[in-house]
């Protein structure tokens, strides 16, 4: 398979063949994001993506799914994905979940009649950053998003019967609005639905503002004790929700999963033990995006 730059996938997308159908992200102005600093979006061409799925189909055959990269491919036309949708399946007709990224932007820039062509094509899964429920950290981090334009692009993706995975950010506040960062992120979760729910934990890069302003002196990042503060209270907001629980992505100082409702307890127990010292916590050099 031929990557241009970095190429990022969510961790459930570890067996799946990586397609690379565009390069970037169109967006590329979050200011925590570093996956595409330095690469001007742009879209791989049919010559390109054929010889990729020609490898596959000679040596991927045991692999069933299958993502499409890089950072929001739903952002491409109805008429592109479709037509990839197709590629995908004269080549590759054993594969059975496709999956993308997809921020609210994109979302909104299709229906939901179109979101059900696309499902009925072969889309089946939209991997889609939250960040934070607090309006005030997502303008301070540029998300270029409310609470509310996220809540309403969940509920597109919801009824359209994709399946939907949402990711936030513990620590994006700092420390001041730690509390309010947990708070509404958990409320926010709750609303949208999610049948996934992915939380990392912030790790700033240097290549980015965020981690400019980290060296500067100007965010302050909050400690572990905090974070898990913060874990506590985003779990603790999702009373009602039923979908899978990961805190266990590499950048986590507690590696916690489980199936809400059912393991919400187990796992509220297990923080209040860790913030006890009870739990032992990743040692920071163990860290990583
Ligand atoms: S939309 Fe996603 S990929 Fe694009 S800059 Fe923001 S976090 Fe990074």
């Amino acid at each position: 398979m031929q990557y241009v730059g970095n190429v990022i996938r969510p961790p459930s997308e570890a067996d799946s063949i990586i397609l690379q159908v565009a390069v970037g992200c169109s967006y590329n102005a979050c200011t925590f994001c570093g996956a595409y600093k330095d690469v001007p979006f742009s879209l791989k061409d049919d010559e390109a993506i054929k010889e990729d799925l020609l490898f596959a189909q000679k040596y991927c055959r045991n692999a069933n799914r299958l993502f499409l990269a890089d950072g929001d491919v739903l952002i491409l036309s109805q008429k592109r994905l479709l037509k990839l949708f197709r590629m995908i399946r004269e080549y590759l007709p054993w594969i059975n979940r496709i999956s993308l990224y997809g921020n609210a932007r994109a979302i909104r820039s299709k229906s939901v009649d179109q979101l059900l062509e696309l499902k009925a094509h072969g889309l089946s899964r939209i991997y889609m950053g939250l960040e934070s429920g607090c309006a005030e950290v997502l303008q301070a981090v540029k998300k270029g998003e409310t609470p509310e334009t996220l809540r309403a692009a969940a509920a597109s993706v919801n009824e359209a019967g994709i399946f939907l995975s949402v990711t936030a950010l513990l620590g994006l506040s700092g420390v001041t609005l730690s509390e309010r960062h947990a708070h509404e992120t958990g409320k926010v979760l709750a609303a949208m639905a999610p049948r996934q729910i992915a939380l990392l934990t912030l790790i700033p890069l240097e290549n980015t503002a965020l981690g400019q302003d980290v060296l500067a002196g100007r965010f302050h990042l909050p400690g572990p004790q905090t974070i898990l503060k913060e874990l506590y209270e985003v779990l603790f907001q999702l009373t009602e929700t039923r979908c899978q629980f990961h805190a266990n992505h590499a950048s986590t100082y507690l590696p916690l999963a489980g199936r809400l409702p059912k393991d919400r307890d187990y796992l509220l127990r297990t923080i209040e033990h860790a913030m006890a010292g009870a739990v032992p916590l990743v040692p920071e050099f163990r860290r990583a995006l």
